[in-house]
């Protein structure tokens, strides 16, 4: 008996539309080759649902959201809604569907293909092998803290506060360690508890969690040392976890060693196993609507929803698979092609994606 997942599609704007559609071949042929079932339905989000329906998050798309074992998006904004009042950008929206399915974690992989090492500006004998996932915190710390300015005999005195409970740390790292388990067993926990106590915290908890997780390697970085390790020993790292503020940064570091914001995948994860996945990129205005834009992100989100929130790791195995061969035959998208006479569309790399699918 097939195994029946609902998945929630959430187009928006721009490209967006255009790369989810790919991911949809790409789950069609999953059907075919595996013994799983999708209940897939489509809900407005972002611009397009300000058009439509007047709010970027209506409460028929959030409902459809929670209901469903995880959330496929691809991407949304465009220049005709920038100027709108806050409560009618699509930015809004997603912060609101993140909030509302309590997505407390933000999974970031960053994968150097042999192919397109060229691609980076890291050394391809630095680069190789580096295949590597951060998980962020994404709902505490200093961007979350109370933020206040007072008048003093120096001036203004600016202040963010910056606070971590043990179970908002104890949550993510526990998500941390699995993720590592189900992978090379090799877990980093960035911190700067030689100046914060927030970081202190941190480390004592990641030490009090690290004793069920005898199985998995973890090492302690201060987190000006991983900057400088990410590019120095890029490929050592397995799975990186760290609070809100040292991850947005140190995952936009990790990513850029791979080259193109086309190949970049990410899911948001809250309790259990549900999940939202999206490409990092944005909503593409510039290339909208023109079948130039690379459906590789989002696809290999898809491989991360087999892999953490339906524990698939075969299919997701597949995917990532019919990538690297695609990748290694010389498919490309323009975002990554060489030569433009080798160009494929945005449909034309779905469908070698899954024709490969069919003999990895
Ligand atoms: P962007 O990621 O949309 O585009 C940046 C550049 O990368 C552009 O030149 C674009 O053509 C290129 N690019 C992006 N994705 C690509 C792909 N799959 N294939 C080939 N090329 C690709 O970032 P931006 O231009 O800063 O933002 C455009 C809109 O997207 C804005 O409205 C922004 O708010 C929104 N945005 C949304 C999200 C999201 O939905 N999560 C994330 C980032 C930006």
């Amino acid at each position: 008996m097939a195994k029946v997942k609902k998945i929630a599609v959430l187009r928006g704007d721009g490209i967006g539309s255009e790369v989810v559609t790919e991911a949809l071949k790409v789950l069609e042929k999953c059907e075919s080759l595996f013994d799983v079932k999708f209940e897939i339905e489509e809900g407005l989000f972002g611009g397009i649902a300000i058009d439509e329906a007047g709010s970027p998050l209506p409460s028929s798309t959030l409902e459809l959201c929670k209901k469903a074992d995880a959330v496929l998006l691809g991407a949304v904004g465009g220049p005709k809604w920038d100027n709108n009042p806050k409560e009618l950008r699509p930015e809004t929206g997603l912060l609101a569907l993140r909030k509302e399915l309590g997505l407390y974690s933000n999974i970031r992989p960053a994968v150097v293909f042999d192919c397109l090492m060229d691609a980076s500006t890291i050394k391809p004998e630095v680069l190789k092998g580096t295949d590597m996932i951060v998980v962020r915190e994404l709902t505490g710390g200093i961007y979350f803290g109370d933020k206040f300015r007072k008048d003093t005999a120096e001036g203004q005195v600016a202040v963010d506060t910056c606070a971590y409970s043990e179970s908002e740390v104890e949550r993510i790292v526990t998500q941390a360690f699995e993720i590592a388990r189900k992978r090379n067993k090799k877990l980093a926990s960035v911190d700067k508890a030689n100046v914060l106590e927030t970081s202190r915290l941190w480390r004592e908890v990641v030490e009090k969690v690290a004793t069920d997780y005898p199985d998995v390697e973890l090492e302690h970085v201060l987190v000006d040392n991983c900057a400088m390790q990410l590019l120095r020993r890029p490929a050592s790292f397995d799975v990186i976890v760290t609070e809100n503020m040292f991850g947005d940064i140190l995952s936009d570091e990790a990513a850029m060693l791979t080259g193109s914001i086309g190949m970049l995948s990410s899911a948001s994860l809250g309790e259990g196993s549900f999940g939202l996945y999206e490409p990092v990129h944005g909503s593409a205005p510039d290339i909208a609507g023109e079948q130039l834009a690379n459906p590789i992100a989002t696809i290999l989100s898809l491989a991360l929803m087999f892999q953490l929130s339906f524990d698939e790791q075969e299919i997701a195995s597949t995917i990532e698979k019919a990538v690297k061969k695609v990748l290694d035959d010389g498919n490309r998208t323009s975002d990554i092609a060489v030569s433009p006479e080798s160009k494929l569309t945005t449909s034309q790399m779905g469908d070698a994606i899954v024709e490969a699918m069919g003999t990895v």
